[in-house]
């Protein structure tokens, strides 16, 4: 079994959004999956003010001090809106092939775009992102096949042109397996 998965919910993004992943996310990974206590502190620690975002590499930093050397991979979940200094922002972030990740549901929502909301949509691509970057904290790279989870997305649309699963090869290469 490849190690197991922390799901954490960053306040305000809601403990039973998060569980919903707990099973897409077993039957993807073949792993356990824990959903932990919610963190209220680690979202404020890496707000910037000038861009009225959050860091996301920041906050990887920081979730990282709450589960120290932690064999598990730890995904936080937030709904707030993440970037890193050369873009104007991220769906998420990871360690490559390292413990810790990050997901933005913020662009994720038909909201944002003046669009009407769309729950299922909005499931769907939470669950493709959260794969793509645990896939990165796996030591996936990015895949060529378009409807990889591990094909790289720069706009929403790009999201919705995947899929939530993994490749074949990508499913091999981080030695899923029932
Ligand atoms: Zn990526
Ligand atoms: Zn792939």
């Amino acid at each position: 079994m490849i190690a197991p998965i922390r799901l954490v919910p960053l306040l305000p993004m809601s403990s039973e959004f998060v569980s919903s992943f707990v099973h897409p996310l077993r039957s993807i990974f073949h792993t356990k999956i824990i959903v932990e206590l919610p963190l209220n502190n680690v979202l404020n620690a890496v707000y910037d003010d000038s861009r009225l975002q959050y860091n996301s590499t920041q906050l990887i930093r920081e979730l990282l001090k709450e589960f120290p050397s932690s064999s598990s991979k730890i995904i936080g979940i937030t709904s707030v809106d993440l970037f890193v200094p050369v873009l104007t922002y991220v769906f998420g972030e990871a360690q490559l092939d390292g413990t810790a990740a990050v997901v933005s549901t913020y662009r994720l929502d038909n909201a944002v775009y003046g669009l009407e909301p769309d729950p299922i949509l909005f499931f769907q691509r939470s669950l493709t992102e959260i794969v793509h970057e645990l896939g990165h904290t796996y030591g996936l790279y990015h895949c060529k096949n378009q409807e990889c989870a591990m094909h790289s997305s720069t706009a929403v649309e790009d999201i919705d042109l995947k899929s939530a699963m993994l490749c074949n090869d990508c499913t091999k290469q981080i030695g899923v397996s029932n």
